[in-house]
Parts: C-alpha cells; structure tokens; sequence
C-alpha cells in the first residue's frame, strides 16, 4: 500500500506540509499550509491526543483544504492552513504552547494560527508572546474576543437560506430543530433559534450542557445515541466532525443539516447520500464562517465589530446561492461549494498572472 504524504487520500495540493518537534517540551505537531494564493494561509490550533501521527496528519489535511474553501466563500483575503499538536490536554504545559508558538514565528507569516480545540483564549495569548501571528486575541488593539456568538449568527444566517429555500420562508417560528452538542456556539444557536420562535431538541455528552439549554430555552433532552433520528425541520450537528456518516445519513428525519461543527461528513460520497435522501446540506465550512469573520480582525490589525456583522449577514446570500446552484445542476451541495471556492481562488491566481497594465504614456 502507498503511504506517502504525496499519495495520502487527503493530500489535495498543500503547499507546504511541516513536522515539528521540540524534545525538551515533549512537543509533536504538524503544521498544513494548504494555499496561499488569497493571502496569508489562516486556521487554528487544535491540540489532540491523536491515536497516532497518521490520524493527525489526516486530520491536518483535510481541515486545512477546509479553510482555504472557507476563507475564499467567505470572500477573506485569506488562504487556508490549519496545525494540530499531539497530544493529551492534561499534559499541555505553556513550554510546549511556546515552543509550537516558534515554528508558527519561523513561518514569517505564511501561517497564522488561532483556537481550536483544547486551544483556549489563555492559550492563544501565551502563544502570542512567542509569535507575532496569532489571530483571534482577547488582548491587544485588534482583539476580537470570543468567537461563540458570531458563529452561531452565522449559522442562523445560513439556516434561514435553508428554510427559505426548502420552505419557501425564512421563518424560524415553529420550526423544530435538533442539536447535536450545546457547548460554547450550540449554546448561542439554541437561543437564536428560540428567539426566532423555533423549537428544540438537543443532546449532549455533558449532561450539564443539555440541562442549560433545556432550562433556558425549553429544549427536550435526547441521547446523543438518538439526535441524529429526532424526526425534525433541521438537524444541526455542533459537536464534533465525521458524525453525518454512512449510518447517521441513513437514520436522519430531518429536511436540512445546518450546523456549526467542522468536517461535518465522514467522507465526500456522504455528500451525495444526503443530497438522494432528499436532504438539503448546508456545508459546514459555508455556515460557520462567523467566528473566522470576527477573528481575522488580528490579522488586518483592525476590529470593527459593525463590519464584521456586515460580512457575517453575507453568509445568508452565498449559502442561498450554493443551494440553488445545486438543485438546478442536480449535484450535492458540498460539491457545488467547493467548486465556488476552487473558482475563486483560481481567478485569483489568473489575475496575478495577468501581465500589468502598461502605464499612461508621459503627457507630451
Ligand atoms: P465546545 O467544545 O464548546 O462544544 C462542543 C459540545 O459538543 C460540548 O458541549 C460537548 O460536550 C458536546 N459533544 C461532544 N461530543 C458529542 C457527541 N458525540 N454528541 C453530543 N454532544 C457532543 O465547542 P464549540 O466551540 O461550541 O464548537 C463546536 C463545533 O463547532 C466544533 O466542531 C468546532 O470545531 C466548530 N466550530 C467552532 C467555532 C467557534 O467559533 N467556536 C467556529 C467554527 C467551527
């Protein structure tokens, strides 16, 4: 069997694919610069205690390609990139954060890094003290906070592009909608929703997590066994990725998968599963762009909140626009997405090639 990196499954052309160690911090990471041809490549951190390296790189890989797709729908000047350390959260130490922060440092800029999980906002400063690319600050001119409420905005924005183009309205009211994990953005998602008159079902690993939403906003409580199945308007995965797969596609009931968690199908044909089962996908990399919208502001040096819910209501058009493009062309969503996002970062590149303009001849 290939096992080569140029031959890995989820190798689709990364620029620049980098292993780091540091033997005094016990620190394994690997670094994916996936492309740069928008601007500096942009993702976060994730710190994992992956079963191996292979299941690492695996992981950088595809969520790498993601931000590059998400960036460019999302109309950023931005490439893609994405890193992940090895290792248990127990055993995170601020020596490891900062020797990872100086690989980041060494990259010049190719490569900006952010939270991601087990990467917190304590986190990213002490990563920031060791490198001057980091994005998504709580501290310092540009500082945009948490991210949580943008993203789920975001995904309000893209669930109301579903329901308008499943059901003929935008409106939330009475619309019941499941939620696969209440944590930091599913939490914020359950009050939009409730706000806009809908209905919940949620699940969590966190029994408390499922207890605050239920007391807040009234949601029934299933297991997380059973969320997928909870005959529904929408079904919004806001946990982990991988979980819209060969047998959850099978049990949904639900009309439309909108929500914020990264990776979201197991593999490219579950696109097309969802898209013979009836089911309108709205891709994950589409609708939950809000958190990236609020948290580059580090990288342009420059927050200005009413801007970035400016571009975030942006999500609704270009959601509406992957939808519609699917249906007329009878392809999977998740396919007509990144085909956008390849044809964007593609004209790019044709402009850049383009040879400049000649200048105005010297007035005589
Ligand atoms: P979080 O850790 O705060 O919340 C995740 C929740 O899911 C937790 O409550 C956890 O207990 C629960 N959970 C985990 N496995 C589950 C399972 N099998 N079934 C049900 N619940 C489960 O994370 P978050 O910041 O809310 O992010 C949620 C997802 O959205 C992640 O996949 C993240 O990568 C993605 N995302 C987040 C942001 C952001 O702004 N935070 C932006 C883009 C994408």
């Amino acid at each position: 069997m290939k096992s080569g990196i140029f031959e890995h499954v989820e190798y689709t052309g990364h620029e620049q694919v980098l292993a780091c160690s540091d033997a005094a911090s016990g620190l394994r990471a690997i670094i994916a610069v996936h492309d740069t041809r928008l601007g500096p490549a942009a993702g976060g951190c994730r710190l994992y205690p992956y079963p191996d390296s292979a299941a690492a790189l695996t992981d950088v890989l595809r969520l790498s390609a993601a931000m590059t797709w998400k960036n460019a729908l999302a109309g950023l000047p931005l490439g893609g990139g994405k890193s992940v350390i090895l290792c248990d959260p127990a055993r995170k130490t601020p020596a490891l954060l900062a020797a990872f922060a100086r690989q980041v440092d060494a990259l010049g800029g190719r490569y900006w890094t952010a939270e991601d999980i087990n990467i917190g906002p304590v986190d990213v400063e002490v990563l920031a003290q060791h490198c001057r690319f980091v994005f998504g600050r709580t501290h310092g001119g540009a500082a945009s906070g948490d991210p949580s409420a943008f993203t789920a905005g975001g995904c309000l924005e893209g669930m109301r592009a579903a329901l308008e183009h499943v059901f003929g309205s935008d409106s939330l009211r009475g619309r019941h909608v499941a939620l696969q994990g209440v944590g930091n953005v599913g939490i914020e998602l359950a009050r939009l929703v409730a706000e806009g008159g809908g209905r919940l079902t949620v699940a969590d690993i966190n029994p408390a997590n499922a207890q605050r939403a239920r007391e807040r906003y009234g949601a029934a409580i299933v297991s997380p066994e059973a969320i997928d199945a909870v005959p529904c308007d929408v079904f919004a995965p806001c946990a982990m990725g991988a979980t819209l797969n060969a047998g959850s596609v099978a049990r949904l009931s639900a009309r439309i998968v909108c929500g914020v968690a990264n990776n979201q199908l197991a593999t490219p044909p579950d696109g097309a599963a969802l898209r013979e089962r009836g089911i309108v996908y709205a891709p994950d990399y589409v609708v939950n762009a809000g958190g990236m919208h609020n948290a580059s502001a580090d990288i342009f040096g420059r927050y200005d909140v009413a801007d970035v819910w400016r571009r975030i209501r942006g999500i609704r058009a270009t959601t509406l626009r992957i939808l519609r493009q699917a249906e007329e062309e009878k392809r999977p969503t998740s396919e007509v997405a990144e085909s956008m996002a390849r044809e964007i970062v593609a004209n790019v590149r044709r402009e850049a090639a383009k040879p400049p303009a000649p200048a105005p001849a010297p007035a005589a």
